[in-house]
């Protein structure tokens, strides 16, 4: 579903950022992405989607070449949701317009279908009472799951999630890891930087870690947190578990 073969990205002429990255994320895995601060994380992920452009090597998602000239953006990003650390939502917009704003203009979905669509989401995220409210009324947690149920609301084929609980009090991560378990349940092909190794334990196929712009390590959970192969991931755990 995601392939990256011999990916290097630099930012400017000097910073290399991502160096020499291999890495292939099949349909329905779930895949968690750590490692320290500014090791390149966020920027492999926002790759996924052609955020960022890379200068060598090649990505391949769900059959595109991302850096085919003639790719369709509008096309690779609907079947792509993205959940950042930020919520995001627009705040004049209640939730269900937030949620439904993408169907409607993307799809042309009509507004009946778009609410019934939107309602069924906001079951699935656990706050079906929120649906006229404004994001500023909601919690942090709440803020989060409706744009969880906004990035499923084009029905896409992969969920990216960019420390999507790291903003949240701890009292509201577990509401949000919750969905996200769900949607792991249910076979969704997930990409996910967290640093939730509960998480990462419970649902990922496999915990990829990163330093310095390498993909150091690729393990199941299991070996990633009883075996670790690699200095640094041991030094990373042993700060973090
Ligand atoms: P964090 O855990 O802090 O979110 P990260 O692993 O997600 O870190 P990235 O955000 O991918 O790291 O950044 C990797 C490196 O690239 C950092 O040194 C960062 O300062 C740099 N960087 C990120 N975005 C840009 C940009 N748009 N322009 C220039 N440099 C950038
Ligand atoms: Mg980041």
């Amino acid at each position: 579903m995601i392939r990256f073969e011999q990916v290097n990205k630099w930012y400017g002429s000097d910073h290399h950022v991502l160096k020499d990255i291999n890495l292939e994320i099949k349909q329905g895995e779930v895949v968690v992405i750590c490692g320290p601060s500014g090791s390149g994380k966020s920027t492999l992920i926002r790759c996924i989607n052609r955020l960022e452009p890379i200068q060598q090597g090649k990505i391949i998602v769900d059959g595109m070449d991302l850096h085919n000239p003639r790719l369709d953006l509008t096309t690779l990003r609907a079947e792509i949701g993205f959940v950042f650390q930020q919520f995001n939502l627009y705040p004049h917009m209640t939730v269900l317009e937030n949620i439904t704003l993408a169907p409607t203009m993307v799809r042309n979905m009509p507004r009946a279908e778009a609410d019934r669509l939107g309602m069924e989401l906001l079951e699935k995220v656990n706050i079906p009472d929120k649906a006229g409210a404004f994001p500023s009324q909601l919690s942090g947690g709440q803020q989060q799951r409706v744009a969880i149920a906004r990035g499923l609301a084009m029905k896409p084929k992969i969920m990216l999630f960019d420390e999507p609980t790291s903003a949240l009090d701890p009292e509201m991560i577990n509401e949000v890891l919750d969905v996200m378990k769900a949607l792991a349940r249910e076979g969704m092909t997930m990409a996910c930087v967290t640093h939730e190794m509960g998480f990462a334990r419970e649902v990922a196929d496999r915990v990829i870690f990163m330093d310095d712009g390498l993909l150091v390590e690729e393990n199941t959970p299991h070996e990633f947190f009883n075996n670790p192969q690699n200095d640094r991931s041991k030094e990373f755990l042993s700060k973090i578990l």
